[in-house]
């Protein structure tokens, strides 16, 4: 989401602007910084880059330095506090005024802030989508409603907000017009997703996922994150209905324990989930699933760790992510007493993650000997030689042919799996 956000930054002051991109902030005469602040770690970091932009703009006093996203709503006057030589701030449903506002501050010298998360007019201000190769984010709702006890997004992005499914549709079409074959579809909470369809009614997530399959040249259709509360029979039918949406679904459980998951707020249990995961396969057989984990939420017991664990073990998951929790400001969970020692939460995730490792081995070598289709993205990156691609679950293949096959879909026999990566001979 956050790199959505910060392509569209960038196009946006390119094209309004004249700026251009370039690899080092010595050079810049204007440096953005696009933050998060799920965590507490990603916010320190801002500090600390901030930190060294001061000695540029003490070189170079035309320097304009501007911070947007999650942290620049949250931490508005920490920032004008902290770091009172930045120039602007602006939040993820603002950032298509960054154009106006750096013409404000030439003319008023001043901070500038908007940091409106109530408005969703963002995506009449961005340029035409512009393809960057055979895959492609589009976003299609931002927001959540869901006010999960730990997590900060519905504080900083506002609520759901879905975009209409014409508009979806018409950026897919351009995109696939200009080669794009696969669509990641993404949302803090897409299967909430209810744009307005051409009936004037909302459209459910399944039914924009269909609408998409339709568009020529389309070929795979990815979307997330969804909600397990919220990921209901119709989407399961779609998956039944519709080969073009992946063998692969990112869905978040973040624990394994019913007593976790009641005071995380999630909406569902574990028998719950796992159920869901059951119906998915029946349509779906060896779809792979991965997941997020928080461990050392306040009170998880070894007991509820050990759920987490066992969950783990009976899904499968394939490539997740897993972080150790951080109380963030304003939320019900940071009301809780953390009681956990940072030496058992290290713990306690270093074991998860060797779980999680160990399942996801067992996945790609499962793969071995089989024939996915990969997606062609181009050249390898450690051998150029090679050329890359990537399977429906997330794989990255090498193989080696003499054509360039970058944006087809080819079909390749696994040979070798690989820590990162797996290797493979192209079928003709
Ligand atoms: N909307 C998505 C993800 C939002 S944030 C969802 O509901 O799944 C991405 C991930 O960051 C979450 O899934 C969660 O695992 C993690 N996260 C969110 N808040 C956190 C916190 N306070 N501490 C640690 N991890 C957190
Ligand atoms: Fe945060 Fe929960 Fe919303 Fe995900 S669903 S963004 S974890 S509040």
């Amino acid at each position: 989401m956050n790199e959505y956000d910060s392509e569209k930054i960038s196009e946006l002051v390119t094209n309004a602007l004249g700026f251009s991109e370039i690899d080092s902030p010595k050079q810049a005469a204007l440096i953005i910084v696009n933050t998060c602040s799920v965590r507490e770690k990603a916010q320190e970091k801002l500090f600390s880059d901030l930190g060294r932009f001061r000695l540029l703009k003490k070189r170079n006093p035309e320097l304009v330095i501007a911070v947007g996203g999650c942290v620049a709503v949250q931490e508005k006057s920490e920032i004008l506090k902290r770091a009172p030589y930045v120039d602007l701030i602006f939040g993820p449903q603002t950032l298509q005024h960054l154009p106006e506002m750096y013409f404000e501050l030439k003319q008023k010298q001043h901070p500038i802030i908007n940091i409106n998360t109530n408005v969703f007019d963002k995506f009449n201000y961005f340029p035409k989508p512009h393809a960057k190769g055979p895959s492609a984010f589009v976003s299609i709702m931002e927001g959540c409603n869901k006010f999960c006890s730990y997590c900060i997004v519905p504080f900083t992005r506002g609520r759901e907000v879905s975009r209409p499914v014409a508009d979806v549709l018409q950026e897919i079409s351009e995109l696939a017009q200009q080669g794009v074959k696969e669509i990641n579809l993404l949302g803090q909470n897409v299967n909430a997703y209810s744009g307005i369809a051409a009936n004037n009614h909302p459209s459910t997530l399944a039914e924009l996922l269909l609408k998409i399959a339709e568009i020529p040249n389309i070929q795979r259709i990815r979307f997330t994150t969804s909600h397990p509360a919220a990921f209901t029979d119709d989407l399961i039918q779609a998956y039944a209905a519709e080969p073009k949406i992946v063998n692969h679904l990112h869905l978040p459980v973040q624990s394994g324990s019913n007593r976790i998951l009641k005071l995380m707020r999630r909406g569902y249990t574990a028998e719950e989930y796992i159920e869901k995961i059951n119906k998915l396969k029946s349509v779906r057989p060896g779809i792979s699933i991965s997941s997020d984990f928080i461990v050392g939420f306040p009170g998880e017991t070894a007991n509820d760790f050990q759920d987490t664990l066992n969950l783990v073990k009976t899904i499968g998951f394939d490539a997740s992510f897993s972080f150790i929790y951080s109380a963030r400001p304003n939320t019900r969970a940071a009301k809780l007493l953390d009681d956990i020692s940072l030496a058992e939460k290290q713990e306690r995730l270093q074991i998860l993650q060797n779980l999680l490792a160990s399942s996801v081995r067992k996945i790609s070598n499962s793969m071995l000997g089989t024939k996915p289709q990969i997606l062609v993205l181009g050249r390898a990156k450690k051998n150029s030689q090679q050329q890359s691609g990537r399977t429906e679950n997330n794989r990255v293949v090498n193989f080696t042919s003499t054509q360039n096959l970058t944006g087809e879909l080819v079909t390749v026999l696994i040979t070798e799996a690989l820590s990162n990566s797996l290797r493979g001979i192209l079928e003709k």
